[in-house]
């Protein structure tokens, strides 16, 4: 049966069944794309004039990945790119692109384009459906409820060639399906699609909190798209409570926010509460005390969960989120991109930590490039895989590292993305991902090769030191200085509360000792690598971070904090607002 008309069961049954047979459903999935879209001067140019309708899906799929090279996502932005300026005919694909998202990442400093297509909402209807299917068996919820949903939409906006550019969740939120998906999970954003598109994130924020608690007992579950936006949300929270509770008692919505449209579709929803206002100012004090400790479940005591993406660059606002969860179970969302959904979570009750995504084969064609990490090659300073040649799906090991290569329906024929995942095992047929790294995210000075994973890992040690002072990191980031001599890491916090500097300085001697990278060791002991310093910033470093993110076109939904950097408007504003400076006193004799 088709997933999009199906029931839950029938959802899960789909899936059961397509998994069982992932390995031939990937080579048909493949021929639907090539059928759909082989007249496109792209794949002409690879492939000639080769008639598909004539081959066997086996031999096309043989044919294909020995004719089509792999491509970056700088090898197509000059198709991309005549799209955007208007140029009609099929390029890379024969049904007309009328929209372009924007993907994380840039092209030597230009936003990435991919083509939008219906099929992109449909399939994040689709994962979005089987989730919740997966979700609802082990934690059910009650039809007809409400969902808190910090999410954002950025503004839309024409290319020259008039096409409508945003990012996919902005064109998400603008489709039928997000309609469609509430209907038939029987759960309602508890905001109106006013607060969702308001452009303004703050005051959007503010109506989110105000709207989730004038609807608290209602509330299933919690979510938003990336796990830092729940925890950003709550710390304004603790901000904001007194004056949430003003407007949820009389009925009213604060100054703050001055957008007429956003106003008028809150002040529709909202009544005066005196009894509700009371008794979450009643909670509020209590949480104060308890530094806000188990907040979700005080202030929405029916939320099942908390629903959001916690792997990757998200686990470290694990510890925050926790505190604000306590008993509630956090679980982990599916694993995709603008340029195509990968994979389901379809063990939603394990912790972040072990979470995996089985890899929904119908809905690109996937390869993967294995990558051996090199342990003693001095010469490869950014990026230390080795590559095998690319294998499909049905061919992938488990334990083996790959990236991820796509072939979309949406015009993507053999694109790296760029992600470093690891086989974990399988769902029936289909890979379960470990979503390791993004590749370039790797913090280097010469031989020393490290993954945000491992920054991470050092991070999380040296921060536990802070509890000693009852102190707590907010967020992070680092950067490699290889100007002065010689060259090292610097690693910027922020964080809440006071410490002494001796305490700083054993966090930072601790993460310096915690880089096991076997380059990095070697030239710290030779001092070709110096001591890491560790920079103090102060309070709402990172927000100014943030803001300046999205004052450059970035969506909040889609913000990641970046965990290395060495974008000099990011390192101008960390360095202003550096406070204090430690070194490392590891590696000293
Ligand atoms: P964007 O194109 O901006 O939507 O970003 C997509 C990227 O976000 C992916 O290529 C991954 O690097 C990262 N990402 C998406 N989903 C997950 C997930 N579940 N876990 C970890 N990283 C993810």
């Amino acid at each position: 049966m088709e997933p999009s008309v199906c029931g839950e069961d029938d959802i899960v049954r789909w899936f059961e069944d397509v998994t069982e047979k992932a390995g031939s459903v990937q080579t048909q999935t493949l021929r639907r794309i090539l059928e759909l879209n082989f007249e496109v001067e792209y794949l002409k140019k690879w492939l000639g004039d080769i008639e598909i309708q004539e081959v066997d899906a086996c031999l096309l799929e043989s044919l294909y990945t020995s004719l089509v090279p792999l491509a970056s996502h700088a090898d197509l932005e000059p198709y991309i790119h005549r799209i955007a300026n208007g140029e009609s005919g099929p390029i890379l694909t024969k049904q007309p692109i009328t929209t372009l998202s924007l993907s994380s990442g840039t092209t030597e400093g230009r936003q990435k384009y991919v083509p939008f297509m219906r099929h992109s909402s449909q399939t994040t209807l689709q994962i979005f459906r089987l989730a919740a299917a997966y979700r609802s068996r082990v934690y059910p919820t009650r039809g007809g409820g409400r969902i808190l949903e910090f999410i954002y939409s950025s503004r839309q906006f024409k290319t020259k060639g008039g096409l409508t550019a945003g990012t996919a969740t902005t064109h998400y939120y603008a489709s039928p399906e997000f309609k469609i998906k509430q209907e038939k999970t029987k759960s309602f954003t508890c905001s109106p699609e006013e607060v969702i598109s308001s452009g303004d994130s703050k005051q959007s924020t503010y109506c989110h909190l105000l709207l989730g608690l004038f609807f608290s007992e209602q509330v299933e579950f919690i979510t938003s798209t990336f796990a830092y936006s729940i925890v950003q949300s709550f710390i304004a929270f603790e901000e904001l409570w007194k004056e949430l509770c003003i407007d949820i008692r009389d009925g009213t919505l604060s100054k703050r926010i001055n957008l007429p449209k956003v106003r008028k579709a809150v002040l529709d929803i909202i009544s005066p509460n005196p009894i509700l206002a009371s008794k979450i100012e009643a909670c509020c004090e209590e949480l104060e005390d308890l530094d806000w400790f188990g907040l979700i479940p005080k202030l929405w005591p029916n939320a099942k969960y908390v629903y959001s993406i916690m792997t990757g660059s998200m686990q470290p606002y694990l510890k925050k989120l926790r505190r604000y969860a306590a008993e509630v179970p956090l679980v982990s969302a599916e694993y995709g991109s603008t340029e195509s959904w990968i994979g389901v979570n379809v063990d939603p009750c394990l912790p972040p930590e072990e979470v995996t995504f089985a890899v929904v084969p119908t809905f690109s064609y996937f390869e993967f490039i294995p990558l051996h990490r090199q342990k003693q090659d001095y010469n490869l300073v950014i990026d230390d895989f080795i590559e095998d040649k690319p294998v499909p799906m049905s061919q992938v090991k488990v334990g083996q590292e790959y990236e991820i290569v796509l072939t979309t329906f949406t015009g993507l024929y053999r694109y790296r993305l760029g992600d470093v995942v690891e086989v974990a095992g399988f769902h029936n047929g289909t890979p379960k991902l470990n979503f390791i790294c993004r590749r370039k995210l790797i913090l280097t000075v010469n031989i020393d090769k490290n993954t945000e994973k491992d920054l991470q890992m050092v991070v999380e040690r040296g921060s536990q030191l802070l509890s000693k002072s009852k102190a707590e990191l907010i967020d992070f980031t680092s950067h490699a200085d290889v100007l002065t001599q010689p060259g090292h890491y610097i690693i910027y916090w922020e964080i809440k509360g006071e410490v002494e500097e001796r305490v700083l300085g054993e966090c930072c001697r601790e993460m310096d000792a915690s880089f096991v990278d076997h380059g990095y060791v070697v030239s710290r002991r030779s001092n070709s690598i110096g001591p890491l310093e560790l920079r103090i910033v102060e309070k709402g470093t990172f927000k100014k971070i943030l803001e300046y993110f999205i004052g450059n076109g970035s969506a909040l939904s889609q913000f990641k904090t970046p965990r290395c950097t060495s974008n000099k408007v990011l390192l101008s504003i960390l360095n202003l607002c550096t406070t204090k400076r430690v070194y490392s006193t590891a590696y000293a004799n």
